[in-house]
């Protein structure tokens, strides 16, 4: 029970209150479905790999925005990943394609640019295809920093805009609402 509980403590914005309902609830339940829970966490884990193209979550080679036709390829919205990039999605209102860095810039943890998916970014933006990058990166000194880094890599290449910030310094895109990320999104200016 002790190891159960410990095992949710761990995850994201669960407390030990929390921790203790969530391992309680799944003792009660039939045992079976434990068994397709713990089933689903470890098949997850073997198969959800990362995306070729992009970066994101894929269980295939290439994830199913790259692959779908219908969305313009001309337009590249960064991200520092995959979380953020379900945010932008439940908005509905972007229809470019993604590209997911895997980090932000942050020389105290000791997080460079070259840990990050940035070149694989570059090989992207062949100008005869790709007009705009969008950067949409958190409004904190990491995301500061990093966007500053990219639009001068990148500015060569094509239109750099960045996502317009009504949204607080410090916060997570990923908590931000459909409507103020909508806004942030259609608001972007170009890089200065
Ligand atoms: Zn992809």
């Amino acid at each position: 029970m002790a190891r159960l509980i410990e095992q949710f403590e761990r995850l994201p914005g669960i407390g030990p209150r929390s921790a203790q309902r969530l391992a309680l609830y799944l003792l009660r339940q039939p045992e079976e479905q434990s068994q397709a829970f713990a089933e689903a966490l470890l098949a997850a884990r073997q198969l959800v790999g990362q995306c070729q193209r992009c970066g994101h979550l894929s269980a295939e080679s290439h994830c199913n925005i790259c692959v779908n036709q219908e969305r313009n390829i001309g337009i590249i919205c960064v991200v520092a990943d995959s979380r953020d990039l379900l945010a932008i999605e439940r908005t509905r209102e972007f229809k470019g394609n993604y590209h997911v860095l895997g980090g932000l810039i942050s020389p105290m943890d000791g997080v460079g640019p070259e840990t990050l998916l940035i070149q694989a970014l570059i090989k992207r933006l062949d100008p005869e295809v790709v007009q705009e990058v969008i950067l949409a990166l958190t409004p904190s000194v990491e995301g500061d920093t990093t966007s500053l880094y990219l639009a001068r890599l990148l500015r060569p290449f094509c239109k750099v805009t960045r996502i317009a910030y009504g949204l607080p310094m410090g916060s997570e895109l990923e908590f931000a609402d459909e409507i103020t990320l909508a806004r942030a999104l259609e608001g972007r200016r170009t890089f200065e």
